[in-house]
């Protein structure tokens, strides 16, 4: 069977390297996590492209060098509690739990959430956990989260989400309209919160409480 470990060795290198992702432990997870099988059978062919796909319920997996982008962004350390809103397919949090020690990932779609869990045992990610639930509450009773990360697109940071985060953490998602964003960056020191921009971006909406109305 095709193990796309070549496809592979070609995203990260032109796609993820060539755009100047330098984290070597980010280049690695991205190296090892068989992408294709977070997609249903039908569009395995298309994991190594350079752009997102559908992956049922009206949702995507993000372009791979944006997942690069915002791991290398959120500076995720061996022994770091991650919570991880979004799970979608499960690819991110497949890709956290390479470089984490605990990896917390909420999904509002059931269908989705419950095939990703799958994928993920499946795959012997045991240290990920998912939920089914409103992310931009985040997922109270496993908090503080040294790093969070959110794949969807919120109107403005979530509150909660902030409160969530440990002294010393970092936030990791996009904000904007509802068609384009930039990713920004938010690092806790105590009670003070520090804002920086990245890059702009288009994700799917962040539907909730603190995000868009469905
Ligand atoms: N990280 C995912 C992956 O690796 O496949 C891709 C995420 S996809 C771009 C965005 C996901 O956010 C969708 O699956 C969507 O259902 C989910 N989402 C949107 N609003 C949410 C919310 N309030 N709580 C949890 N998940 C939400």
């Amino acid at each position: 069977m095709n193990d796309y470990r070549n496809e592979r060795e070609s995203m990260v290198k032109n796609q993820i390297k060539a755009r100047g992702i330098k984290d070597k432990r980010v280049l690695q997870a991205m190296k090892s996590v068989p992408r294709h099988l977070f997609l249903p059978a039908e569009a395995r062919k298309y994991a190594y492209g350079d752009s997102p796909i559908r992956i049922g319920s009206g949702q995507t997996i993000s372009q791979p060098y944006i997942v690069a982008l915002m791991t290398e962004l959120l500076e995720v350390h061996d022994d770091h509690r991650v919570l991880d809103v979004g799970t979608g397919s499960g690819y991110q949090a497949a890709i956290l739990a390479e470089l984490a020690a605990e990896v917390h990932s909420i999904e509002r779609h059931t269908a989705l959430a419950e095939r990703a869990e799958e994928t993920l045992k499946n795959l012997g990610y045991d240290q990920v956990h998912v939920h089914i639930g409103d992310g931009t509450k985040g997922y109270p009773s496993a908090s503080p989260y040294d790093r969070i990360i959110v794949a969807a697109s919120a109107p403005k940071v979530p509150g909660p989400l902030l409160n969530q985060l440990a002294d010393g953490g970092r936030l990791v998602l996009p904000v904007g309209s509802r068609f384009s964003q930039h990713l920004e960056i938010w690092d806790r020191e105590g009670e003070d919160f520090r804002k920086s921009s990245s890059i702009p971006v288009v994700f799917v909406p962040l539907i909730g409480d603190q995000g868009w109305e469905e």
